[in-house]
């Protein structure tokens, strides 16, 4: 699963960068995660699973990094 930092996305609790990161559930569906790394000096908060993006709703990979960007930021500074 690979971490993405979310531009202009700040943890709430403590404001370092956040990251986001997405894995495919099945064939048509991937989830969206929004964590604060501590191993990057946060404070590890985990936000958990904060969206889906359906595969059917977008193209191509880079598609879906922007989608999922946009579901992050809604819940980071
Ligand atoms: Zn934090």
């Amino acid at each position: 699963m690979l971490a993405h930092k979310i531009k202009d996305g700040k943890c709430p609790n403590c404001g370092e960068k956040a990251v986001y990161s997405s894995t495919e559930e099945n064939s048509s569906i991937w989830k969206v995660y929004v964590k604060c790394e501590e191993d990057d000096g946060g404070c590890g908060r985990d936000f958990g699973r904060v969206g889906v993006i359906k595969r059917s709703n977008i193209d191509h990979t880079d598609q879906m990094h922007e989608k999922a960007e946009k579901i992050a930021e809604k819940f980071v500074d």
